[in-house]
């Protein structure tokens, strides 16, 4: 669970600690994942490419990646399948005339679903106390023998293979000592 999350389920916090929880900052995300069927071929921009970046702040959107170009089997034949993540969620309204215009849906293709999930916490903001509030925090949890892991669990900048690894670093050192 998120570190925040952690630190307010905890019943009688200390005052020292639970001052500290207001530092821990993030932003939040939308992720809007679709399935479409093409009626030619998949379009042009997106053939063979898993992600782009769309830094243009005319496009609500940040980044676009395309699932079923990781695995055809993601997806029935002549279809494919889409996330688009936001950071400002006031402005998701047109985004498919928006896809459309970049060329990462096609004018005719039909939308089979659409559905959108909001994460609360998505990027942690490195704030300058982040690192002595982590420390202060992470003190106080491991001598009551909570050690956390993962991407919102130590507050970090991280992907899946490290919070993997972590974790798997974390069981071998619990298991030794
Ligand atoms: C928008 C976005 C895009 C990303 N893109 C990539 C990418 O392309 N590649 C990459 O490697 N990484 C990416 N990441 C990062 C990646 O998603 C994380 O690093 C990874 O998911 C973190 O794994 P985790 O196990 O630490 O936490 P999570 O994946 O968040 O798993 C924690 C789990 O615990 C559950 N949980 C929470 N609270 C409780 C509770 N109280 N009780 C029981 N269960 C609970 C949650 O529901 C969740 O299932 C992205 C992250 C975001 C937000």
């Amino acid at each position: 669970m998120p570190l925040k999350e952690l630190l307010l389920s905890i019943k009688e916090l200390p005052k020292e600690i639970s001052k500290l929880i207001k530092s821990l900052e993030c932003t939040s995300t939308r992720c809007i994942n679709i399935g479409l069927k093409y009626k030619k071929s998949l379009p042009e921009k997106i053939k063979d490419i898993h992600w782009i970046y769309i830094p243009e702040k005319k496009y609500p959107f940040y980044r676009v990646g395309i699932y079923s170009n990781v695995s055809k089997k993601l997806v029935p034949q002549n279809c494919y399948s889409l996330y688009v993540e936001m950071s400002n969620i006031k402005n998701c309204d047109n985004i498919i005339p928006l896809l459309k215009d970049i060329g990462i849906i096609n004018v005719d293709d039909e939308i089979l679903s659409l559905n959108v999930v909001d994460m609360k916490y998505a990027y942690v903001i490195f704030n300058k106390e982040r690192q002595e509030t982590l420390n202060k925090i992470n003190t106080f949890l491991n001598k009551k023998n909570i050690y956390c892991i993962g991407r919102y669990g130590t507050w970090e900048y991280s992907f899946i293979e490290k919070n993997i690894t972590d974790a798997k670093k974390l069981a071998l050192t619990l298991n030794h000592e």
